[in-house]
């Protein structure tokens, strides 16, 4: 949403009563988003509620749903654009009990069970210390389990080619219950209003060295070819079938541009990175810019990877 000012918080006394009682210091009032995001960028959320069992889970849906207030759920904050305006209504962590990661041999195969909160890089260290062949695909992604599962994170292969089951809570289920999911290209069947509580993947077994030995390969690769001594959110857009975003956003001589504290990064150019406290609209300026040059000399219509969300205040 573009709005000239942010709009006025959504939740009333009685809400601030109710999420203080239950939460504790858990639930943030009017809390800044920026530093839960790789970007380092996003104004304040009404109310930052930090859950750490799906019982907490449940109530703050049942709570939201019966008061009309949005929801938005927030993982590692590393695929994600926040307006500097903020999220009006409920930004919702999940951690505690969310972040459990038990990996197992059953057969021949590894079995991972990860909450929606557990960190995409200790899942994929521990899967690899017992052999789960093509672990290395999620290696050095940074995010959640949960987000990226939204996302259907990966490269050559992604998230929902290892997984088996997904559990969800959403307002009008609010206890977790098992979902079937549809995976696509960075995004996937799961609704807006379902939130990932937890996932089971299954993964062939190989040899731990060798699994280990290629995850490793891709890490050194990342460090050479990602400009990750910046803040930024990885590849701001999706990759055009057949084709690679970074070849025609560098085609377009857009490595360098600069909005604000924003700039193309010389070393990967689908990656914007914050050089110098970039606000939002830096960041969503630089986007719009780059996709219309790729347009104008390609033809071809970029689709942003991030997700943008919150007000875009100017
Ligand atoms: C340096 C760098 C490299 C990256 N490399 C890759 C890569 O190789 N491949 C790739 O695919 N991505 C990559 N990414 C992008 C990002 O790490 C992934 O998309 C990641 O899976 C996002 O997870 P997150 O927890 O940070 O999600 P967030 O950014 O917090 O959220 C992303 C979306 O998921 C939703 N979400 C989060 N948690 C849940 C939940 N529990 N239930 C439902 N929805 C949820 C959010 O609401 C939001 O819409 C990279 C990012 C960086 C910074």
């Amino acid at each position: 949403m573009n709005v000239a000012q942010r709009t006025p918080t959504l939740l009333d006394a009685s809400d601030r009563s109710f999420l203080t009682g239950r939460f504790g210091p858990r639930a943030l009032f009017d809390e800044p988003l920026a530093p839960y995001t790789s970007w380092r960028i996003g104004g304040p959320a009404d109310a930052l509620i930090s859950i750490e069992a799906a019982s907490e889970l449940a109530d703050v849906l049942r709570w939201s749903f019966k008061r009309r207030i949005p929801r938005f759920v927030l993982g590692s904050g590393s695929n994600i654009l926040i307006g500097d305006g903020g999220i009006r209504g409920a930004v919702i962590r999940l951690g505690g009990e969310f972040a459990s990661i038990d990996v197992a041999t059953e057969g021949e195969e590894v079995v991972v069970r990860a909450g929606a909160s557990a960190s995409l890089a200790l899942l994929t260290a521990g899967a690899a210390s017992k052999g789960a062949v093509g672990i290395g695909s999620l290696a050095g992604i940074p995010g959640s389990v949960g987000g990226a599962l939204r996302m259907n994170a990966g490269t050559d292969k992604e998230i929902g080619d290892f997984v088996r089951d997904v559990w969800v809570q959403t307002p009008t289920k609010p206890d977790a219950h098992p979902v079937s999911v549809q995976y696509y290209y960075r995004h996937t069947s799961i609704g807006r209003d379902a939130i990932v509580a937890r996932v089971s993947l299954v993964f062939a077994q190989g040899d731990p060295a060798g699994v280990r030995a290629d995850m490793n390969a891709r890490l050194r690769r990342r460090k050479d070819t990602q400009p990750l001594q910046f803040p930024n959110a990885g590849s701001c857009f999706r990759n055009p079938p057949d084709e690679r975003a970074g070849r025609l956003i560098e085609a377009v001589g857009a490595k360098g541009w600069r909005v604000g504290g924003a700039e193309v990064s010389g070393l990967h150019a689908n990656f914007i990175v914050n050089v110098d406290s970039a606000t939002a609209l830096d960041v969503a300026t630089l986007l719009a810019r780059v996709r219309r040059a790729v347009l104008e000399q390609f033809g071809v219509e970029l689709q942003p990877e991030v997700h943008m969300v919150g007000e875009f205040v100017a």
